[in-house]
C-alpha cells in the first residue's frame, strides 16, 4: 500500500517533486518535525516514488510497477532501513558501516538506491562519524533520508551535510478540520483543542492521545493542578496518580496550564494593573516544572515518587506564600 501523504506534508512534497524533475534530488534528506507528524511516513512515500520505474504526473508511485511491488513486500534490493535493533535502543556502529559496503553497489531495479535512518538522533559518536563518512564521500544516485525528532541532538557536521526537510505542524485551523473529517467525535472541541495544543499541533498525537483515554487524563491532571494551587492537594496520593502516566506528557500539560494562566493574566488586565505578584508566582512554577521535566528527561537514575512528591510540595509552598503575601 502507498504510504499515506498527508495535508501538512504537502509543501515539502511539492518541494521535492520539484527537486525530481529536475533531476536535483539531494544525496541526504533531514526530515524533521514533532511527534504525530508522520514524518516516516512522509520518508516511504519519498522512498516510493523515487525508486518508483512508472511514476505518475504528480510525481507520486504508481503502486504496480516491479519495484512498488518489491517495495511492498519489504524486499526491495535497492532500498534500505536501518533501525535500531532493538526499540529505544541505539544504532550500532556495525549497522553503518554495512550500509558503506552496500551503498558501494550498483542499483539492481530501479534507477535510484534510498537508505532511510530512523530516528537518526538515535546514534552514538562512532554510529555518527562512521554516517558522517558515509555523507561526505556520497554515491551516484543514492538518496539518504534522516527522520529524527530531535535534529539538535544531531552534530552539526552531520546536519550540514543534509538538505533541511522540516515539516511544520498545521495550523490549528487546518488540524482541526483534518481531525473532524479522520471522524474524531469522541471529545468536545475544547477538550480538543487542549489535547492539540499538547501535541504542539500534530493532528496524529492527538489521535494518540484520545486512543489512550488522554482526554480522561488530561481533565484529571487539570483538576489536580487546581488543587496543588488551591494548596488543598494531598501530593501522596497524587503522585501516585501521576506515575500511572507518562510523567513528562504531564510535566508539559502543567507547563501549557502555567502558560495559558500567564497569558489570560496579562489579556485581562490593563497593563499597569498586572498583578505582578501572580505573574512571579506563575514563573516560579515554571521553573519548578522545567527543572522536574529535565531531571526526568534525564538518564539519570532518580527516584520519581520523591521527585514528583517533593514538586507537589514545592509548588504548593510557592501558591500558599503568594496567597499569604496578599
Ligand atoms: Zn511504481
Amino acid at each position: 500500500m502507498l504510504p499515506v501523504l498527508y495535508p501538512w506534508q504537502a509543501n515539502l512534497w511539492q518541494q521535492l517533486c520539484q527537486q525530481l524533475q529536475a533531476n536535483r534530488l539531494p544525496h541526504a534528506l533531514l526530515v524533521s518535525g514533532v511527534k504525530g507528524l508522520a514524518k516516516n511516513s512522509f520518508a516511504q512515500h519519498i522512498v516510493a516514488s523515487v525508486l518508483c520505474l512508472n511514476r505518475r504526473d504528480d510525481q507520486s508511485s504508481c503502486g504496480h510497477c516491479h519495484s512498488c511491488q518489491l517495495l511492498n513486500a519489504g524486499s526491495h534490493p535497492d532500498h534500505i532501513e536501518i533501525r535500531p535493533e532493538e526499540t529505544g535502543k541505539q544504532i550500532k556502529i556495525d549497522q553503518i558501516r554495512n550500509l558503506r559496503d552496500k551503498q558501494q553497489l550498483t542499483p539492481s531495479v530501479s534507477k535510484w538506491k534510498t537508505i532511510i535512518i530512523s530516528p537518526a538522533d538515535n546514534m552514538n559518536v562512532s554510529s555518527s562519524n562512521s554516517l558522517l563518512k558515509l555523507l561526505e564521500e556520497p554515491q551516484h544516485n543514492t538518496v539518504l533520508i534522516l527522520v529524527t525528532g530531535c535534529p539538535e541532538k544531531l552534530p552539526i557536521t552531520v546536519k550540514s551535510r543534509c538538505q533541511n526537510y522540516h515539516l511544520a505542524s498545521p495550523t490549528s485551523d487546518q488540524a482541526f478540520e483534518w481531525l473532524t473529517n479522520s471522524a474524531v467525535n469522541k471529545v468536545d472541541s475544547e477538550t480538543l483543542a487542549k489535547l492539540l495544543q499538547l501535541a504542539k499541533g500534530a493532528p496524529l498525537a492527538v489521535i494518540d492521545m484520545l486512543n489512550g483515554n488522554m482526554a480522561e487524563q488530561y481533565l484529571q491532571v487539570e483538576a489536580d493542578f487546581k488543587l496543588i494551587l488551591q494548596n488543598s492537594a494531598n501530593p501522596i496520593a497524587l503522585t501516585a496518580t501521576w506515575l500511572k502516566y507518562d510523567l513528562v506528557t504531564v510535566l508539559n500539560q502543567l507547563q501549557y496550564m502555567i502558560r495559558e494562566r500567564m497569558i489570560k493574566s496579562f489579556v485581562n488586565s490593563p497593563e499597569i494593573t498586572v498583578d505582578q505578584a501572580k505573574i512571579s508566582l506563575y514563573w516560579q512554577i515554571s521553573d519548578c516544572i522545567v527543572q522536574v521535566i529535565k531531571l526526568v528527561s534525564s538518564q539519570n537514575n532518580i527516584n520519581n515518587t520523591l521527585l514528583i512528591e517533593d514538586f507537589i510540595v514545592s509548588v504548593m509552598r510557592i501558591a500558599n506564600s503568594n496567597a499569604t503575601n496578599q
